[in-house]
């Protein structure tokens, strides 16, 4: 089963890996859009951190919510609505239980997943979150680590689309050749999950 605790180490680890990698996603916006992806985060990720360590939800689906309640409040870019909706729509998926099962987990995130694509009217190809977040949670079937393999591979693939959504569409054939920031981002989102479930007692696969 996994806790409450379970989840709000997944979102510090998530909080860790963008305030690390801030200035790699922020110079992939450069190119792309308006430099703000780290930066936009950051800020959202240590708020996340802080609410969680004020509130202390004691539920999966509580700590999601506030997280993604935390990222729309706190991000001013458009990723900020979309990573908050995904992990709304996962948390709703996921219930009050205090406890949800590794398969639980899987079918949350498909639902948050396609939540993004609804908001955000994205689908694979368009060179954005998407192109990450769909194999990731295909991949999921088989294991966190595969997912976040996916999800990693998917954030490389979008360097020869084209935008045609987000900011990044405004440039046309220029966004061509440029990793996209939010598929980046959304492999460490990934990554701090399968290091998570790697790093639980008895494993989660
Ligand atoms: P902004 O573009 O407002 O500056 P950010 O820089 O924080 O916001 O985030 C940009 C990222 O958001 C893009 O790299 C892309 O992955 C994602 N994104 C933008 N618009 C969409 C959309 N309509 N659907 C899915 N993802 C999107
Ligand atoms: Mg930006």
């Amino acid at each position: 089963m996994l806790d409450a605790y379970f989840f709000r180490r997944w979102m510090t680890a998530t909080a860790s890996a963008v305030d690390r990698e801030a200035g790699r996603l922020t110079e992939l916006d450069s190119a792309i859009g308006d430099a703000d992806h780290g930066s936009n985060l950051r800020r959202g990720f240590a708020a996340v951190t802080a609410a969680l360590d004020e509130a202390g939800p004691s539920a999966p689906g509580d700590v999601l919510a506030l997280a993604g309640r935390t990222l729309i409040s706190t991000v001013g870019g458009a990723s900020g609505p979309l990573y908050g909706t995904l992990l709304r729509r996962t948390a709703k998926a996921l219930g009050p239980e205090p406890g949800v099962s590794a398969d639980q987990l899987r079918r949350a995130l498909v639902e948050g997943v396609e939540a993004v694509g609804r908001l955000g009217g994205a689908r694979p190809g368009d060179q954005t979150m998407i192109d990450a977040l769909v194999p990731a949670v295909a991949a999921l079937e088989e294991s966190f680590a595969a997912a976040a393999g996916a999800a990693l591979a998917g954030a490389e693939g979008t360097v020869p689309m084209r935008a045609r959504k987000g900011r990044a569409s405004y440039l046309g054939e220029r966004s061509v050749g440029h990793q996209d920031p939010g598929a980046a981002s959304a492999a460490l989102l990934m990554a701090a999950l399968a290091e998570t479930a790697a790093a639980t007692v008895g494993g989660v696969r």
